[in-house]
């Protein structure tokens, strides 16, 4: 049997592959069974952060693998350490929890503003605010979190405390805050699984202006727009606003698993010893890749994302077949006269690997994308639109 047979047979249905088996990548190279060379413009979901097999990444990865390779929580290893002094630096952030995932992380956001409200407030106010379209993750309580019922339908009953805000909607935004007892509100400031939207930025400061009168928590969940994809090193900065909480995930590891919570001066010493924890949280090796990718991400790189986001904007936004771009950085989501996956089908047959988001075609090249190969992509994209 060949592989894609073995894996129909033996992998649970939740996903809906493309035709094509990766075997080897190389940067923003990839290639399939048949050795069949495509441009990659999905970074294993905003994951891969340098492209494939980075060589500065793993080396680093492959002599972290062979000191240490997991200790579990109860000593000390210095890349975990280091990882998360360096994310306090360059935000400003207090402490930090990994986690594996972006789920994960949001669990570890939900729980603190919980324990948080609960004792500043009483244990009543645990309710979170959430928008409508938004994507958190897909655990029993970041599945309740997410605003979208195609989500929640087969799950149900869904974990109480989550109320939904329709992103823009102000009035709608102080009536929740009124009708519920709030803990905290919590959103992606670019909505990626919703459509690659977003938000604009009078909704985001009339959100940080209510959390502020009503002492509620601001958390952003920066899993997938985190670690420079959006062209700063968190989205949250474009809006020039300083959140209690934020998670991240996706991008940080370069390709590891890792999620990480990173709590702000508020909440920093809510969670206490035994409270919460992960076998495999802050794993070196990941650690380790993560704290060469956050390095590398500077004022340099996060130009050169700009300057690639415009491009790709400039390029596609009046072009035949294609009605509108948005996004931030390199986040992109085109919205095309075609359907989204006739468009996507053509750009792999094209030697182009594109990703959706709900129906639009989603872009989410390596932050380091050679410009030679981004603009031979968006010519590809561009064909395939028309
Ligand atoms: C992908 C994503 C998640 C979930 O991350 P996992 O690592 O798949 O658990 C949560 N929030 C946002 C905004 C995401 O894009």
């Amino acid at each position: 049997m060949d592989i894609k047979n073995v894996d129909s047979t033996y992998i649970a249905n939740t996903y809906n592959r493309f035709p094509i088996q990766l075997c080897k990548g190389n940067g923003s190279l990839v290639y399939d069974e048949n050795g069949k060379e495509y441009i990659d413009m999905g970074s294993g979901i905003a994951v891969n952060s340098f492209g494939f097999c980075d060589e500065e990444w793993q080396n680093v990865v492959t002599a972290q693998i062979s000191q240490i390779q997991h200790s579990s929580n109860l000593y000390y290893t210095e890349p975990c350490a280091k990882l998360a002094e360096l994310i306090c630096k360059k935000t400003g952030m207090s402490k930090v929890f990994f986690a594996n995932s972006g789920a994960e992380a949001n669990e570890c956001a939900i729980k603190t503003a919980r324990k948080y409200a609960a004792e500043t407030k009483g244990s009543e106010f645990y309710t979170i605010i959430t928008l409508k379209n938004s994507f958190h993750g897909r655990t029993l309580a970041t599945l309740a979190a997410t605003g979208q019922d195609v989500f929640h339908k087969d799950f149900l009953p869904l974990m109480p405390g989550f109320v939904y805000a329709q992103a823009g909607d102000t009035d709608e935004l102080h009536r929740l805050v009124n009708e519920n007892k709030c803990a905290a509100i919590m959103f992606e400031c670019v909505q990626g699984e919703g459509g690659v939207i977003p938000l604009s930025q009078e909704y985001v400061d009339e959100i940080v202006k209510v959390a502020k009168e009503n002492n509620l928590l601001v958390i952003c969940d920066e899993v997938q727009t985190g670690n420079g994809r959006s062209g700063e090193l968190y989205s949250y900065m474009h809006y020039g606003i300083k959140p209690d909480i934020f998670t991240t995930a996706k991008g940080l590891g370069g390709g590891l698993p890792i999620g990480a919570a990173v709590l702000g001066e508020k909440v920093q010493n809510t969670l206490t010893a035994g409270t919460h924890g992960s076998t495999f949280g802050g794993n070196p090796v990941c650690c380790a890749g993560a704290l060469s990718i956050l390095n590398r991400i500077d004022s340099r790189l996060l130009e050169d994302v700009k300057k690639k986001s415009e491009y790709i904007i400039n390029s596609l936004c009046s072009a035949k077949g294609i009605e509108s771009v948005t996004g931030l950085g390199l986040m992109l989501g085109i919205k095309t006269v075609k359907p989204a996956s006739d468009v996507i089908k053509i750009c792999m047959e094209g030697g182009v690997l594109c990703l959706s988001a709900k129906d639009k075609v989603r872009l989410l090249p390596a932050l380091n994308i050679p410009w030679n190969l981004l603009e031979k992509a968006v010519s590809v994209i561009k064909t395939a639109s028309a």
